[in-house]
């Protein structure tokens, strides 16, 4: 790889004919056409968050450095942003007046408001850009390797870079794309940002079980993303057709396991609906976004639910009471030992020999206080607990 150091380009060079795409949140173009800021395998935009866009205009104003840049050299007069991007989209779309910066005195100024030398100092401003040629194997492998200053590449970035071909820009349009009417129906089920490509991660992680590297490299040429988009769908259709009302504990679950596992099972949606509404009013369960896998499984197990304990008073105060009746009767402290032929038909256990089981259980309306508590010997409990 060849490079080198530019040193006199400067900001108004490169806000010359800048373009924004304020729909899909991409940095266009720029030096008069010659430069394309966003590349296919780069990110979306994301420092429009009203602060690190701010920083970078302060920077330039205080006469910081705004560090290097790096270009691609993809023609004899075209070039690509290779590392940059963030910081060249947040002055061109300072200079093309669309965010303002706050003053001294705490005024919110649009480039087109401050004061012509403010103006002439920003365009003036040279920023330091290495030109890079070389084999775009070898350009991608080391863009690899650097992270853009403060926000590292994820891994779905990453391998968005490292795969980067017609089925990335499809898979881009179908799921980055924050004008797409589906991603707030999507975000009920999936967590992350969808310009951070979390909801494509998701969709491939759906798609390929697991294996989402292996996956777009297969499908790296193709010119669509019907399998893709086809199982997606499929996923959020499943969810919704069986669960009607949308909770918050639902986002983020691991739907696509749970459709693999259950797309098969007939459901009763009435009582499936009913199901959630007794769960969620259960005081006795600690992780509700178990409830979901635990009424798809038929209710077999409870252990996803981390159905509340007793709590160690409890079990002390039953504990003092069984020892004392059973010393009375001169049988063990277990009740299950007491009625048994063995030679700990009359052991008294140690507390903390013991156990506490619901005497009903849980999944029967059993509650988790005092009246429901009876101390097993561990023998007995763990028994009681696998039948
Ligand atoms: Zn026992």
């Amino acid at each position: 790889m060849k490079t080198t150091l530019k040193t006199n380009i400067t900001v108004n060079d490169i806000c010359e004919g800048f373009m924004y795409n304020e729909s899909e949140g991409k940095g266009l173009f720029g030096l008069s056409g010659k430069l394309t800021i966003q590349p296919e395998y780069q990110r979306n935009y994301i420092y429009a968050d009203g602060k690190k866009d701010v920083a970078v205009i302060k920077s330039i104003l205080r006469g910081y450095p705004l560090g290097l840049i790096y270009f691609n050299k993809v023609g004899s007069d075209k070039f690509e942003v290779l590392d940059g991007q963030q910081r060249i989209t947040s002055f061109g779309r300072y200079v093309t007046n669309k965010f303002a910066v706050k003053d001294e005195n705490g005024m919110e100024q649009y480039f087109n408001g401050i004061a012509k030398d403010k103006q002439e100092k920003i365009l003036e401003t040279k920023i330091l850009i290495y030109e890079c040629e070389g084999r775009e194997s070898e350009i991608k492998e080391w863009f690899k390797t650097i992270n853009i200053a403060g926000v590292p590449l994820n891994d779905q970035e990453l391998l968005n870079a490292v795969y980067s071909g017609p089925f990335v820009t499809l898979g881009k349009e179908e799921f980055s794309n924050s004008q797409n009417a589906n991603i707030h129906k999507w975000r009920a089920y999936i967590k992350g940002s969808a310009n951070r490509q979390e909801f494509l991660e998701r969709a491939l992680d759906w798609v390929s079980k697991g294996n989402i590297g292996d996956y777009m490299s297969q499908h790296r040429n193709d010119t669509n993303i019907k399998e893709l988009k086809n199982y997606f769908n499929s996923v959020i259709e499943w969810v919704n057709s069986i669960f009607k009302e949308v909770e918050k504990e639902m986002c983020g679950l691991e739907w696509g396991r749970l459709y693999e596992t259950y797309k098969n099972t007939s459901y009763d949606l009435k009582k499936v609906s009913g199901q959630v509404r007794t769960l969620y009013a259960d005081p006795y369960i600690k992780n509700r976004r178990g409830i979901f896998e635990y009424i798809l499984g038929g209710g077999k197990s409870p252990k996803l639910l981390d159905v509340r304990v007793f709590g160690e008073a409890t079990k002390q105060s039953v504990y003092a009471e069984q020892t004392e009746k059973a010393k009375g009767k001169s049988v063990s402290n277990c009740p299950l030992c007491a009625v048994g032929h063995d030679a700990n038909k009359s052991k008294i256990w140690k507390l903390e020999e013991m156990e506490a089981d619901h005497v009903s259980a849980w999944s029967k309306g059993g509650t988790t206080d005092k009246n429901n508590c009876q101390m097993l010997c561990k023998t007995h409990n763990r028994a009681k607990g696998n039948r």
